[in-house]
């Protein structure tokens, strides 16, 4: 059996910056492998840090909760890609963090991302970067019909504007509200595929297998495996999400999002510096799920299988779908996940469900 004697062992305390779903599933893996959590979240009522064993309620911006956090445990995570990174880089940490603040630099800019894309020989989009009106008319006159988005704090569609005809660009234009935005040229995808993997600090890889993901809404509906993609198309999502962690040194789990053409060829999307929604039928599917596998990196221990013994579709509960529950309780091998969260409001998500189809072992 393959060991490493330098990972925390059970008793070690792990630290969350962010205390939502995503968290939420982090601190139960992390509880099922022995280790204590805390949760640093301004939201007394957030869904992690009723789970977890501590929780500091402080602003992701408060230099000095950060610093108490980092004495109390042996890592530091984090669970979206909106935690600021200036007060991690500038906190006098008696901890590491991982994955670190490079990474999530370029995902919180989608144009840094882009860039960063491009210089690693990953293709995306054709895209340009629009402060001004002007500026939109001259890439939807290079582009055409595409989408415009703000840089920075994205996520679920917010912030996003299609442009398909010259008559959206004023509106759209607007909608960005004076935030520096992106202009991306639209890409007529045949399917939406991600790549759920973890990079360790010895530089091991393990990739999940790939879903196809349907959006509605801008908004992630339903992860599907095995994805309709052939498996050279498989092993290049793969390989081009292992050229990415291995360029950012990467440690943890990450999600690398892309579009696929009719003719299987990859476009990458975006990438997630944590967790991923389209990888939480992991949980059901798999012995090791990603929450377990990005505790595992993060606490220095081996990588866990990827190998699923399902194929699956996980469903998110989405608004006032978590008012059907009932419905899916009563579905043959439906995993229900709820997420605790107090409040429903519309396009919130407060759960998923992971049916199992067909058995593989
Ligand atoms: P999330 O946080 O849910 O991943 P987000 O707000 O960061 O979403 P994107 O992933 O950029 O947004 O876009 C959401 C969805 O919109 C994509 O999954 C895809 O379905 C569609 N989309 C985004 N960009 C393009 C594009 N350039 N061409 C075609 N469709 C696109
Ligand atoms: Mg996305």
């Amino acid at each position: 059996m393959v060991s490493n004697d330098n990972g925390l062992k059970p008793g070690a305390w792990i630290g969350i910056l962010g205390g939502g779903q995503l968290a939420r599933m982090l601190v139960m893996a992390a509880a099922r492998l022995g280790f204590k959590t805390i949760i640093l979240d301004p939201d007394a009522q957030c869904p992690a840090g009723v789970m977890a064993n501590a929780h500091i309620i402080a602003a992701y911006d408060d230099v000095a909760a950060i610093e108490a956090l980092s004495e109390r445990v042996s890592v530091i995570t984090y669970e979206f890609e909106n935690v600021p990174c200036a007060p991690l880089d500038h906190a006098n940490l008696a901890c590491t963090v991982e994955p670190g603040t490079q990474a999530l630099a370029i995902a919180q800019d989608r144009i840094l991302e882009k860039a960063f894309f491009h210089s690693i020989g990953i293709p995306t989009a054709p895209y340009r970067a629009v402060e001004t009106l002007g500026d939109v008319e001259a890439a939807f006159a290079d582009l055409g019909r595409g989408i415009l988005k703000t840089c920075r704090m994205g996520y679920d569609g917010k912030g996003q504007a299609r442009v398909s005809s010259a008559a959206d660009i004023d509106t759209g234009f607007a909608a960005m509200g004076g935030a520096p935005a992106i202009y991306e040229g639209f890409i007529p995808f045949a399917l939406e595929v991600s790549v759920i993997a973890a990079r360790f600090n010895d530089g091991a890889f393990a990739a999940f297998d790939v879903p196809e993901n349907v959006h509605q809404g801008g908004i992630l509906r339903t992860a599907s495996v095995p994805a309709q993609i052939s498996q050279a198309t498989s092993d290049q999502a793969k390989a081009y999400a292992q050229t990415l962690l291995a360029a950012l040194g990467y440690v943890g789990v990450a999600g690398v999002e892309f579009f696929v053409m009719a003719n299987g060829a990859l476009i990458a999307n975006e990438f997630a510096p944590r967790v991923h929604n389209s990888g939480h039928w992991t949980e059901a599917a798999c012995a090791i799920s990603q929450f377990e596998q990005h505790i595992r990196a993060v606490a220095g221990l081996v990588p866990g299988a990827t190998g699923r013994h399902s194929d699956c579709i996980m469903h998110n509960l989405i608004g006032d779908d978590v008012a059907r529950l009932d419905e899916w309780h009563a579905v043959k091998n439906a995993c229900v996940h709820v997420y605790g969260k107090t409040e429903s409001r519309s396009g919130r998500k407060m759960g998923h469900v992971t049916v199992l189809s067909q058995l593989l072992l």
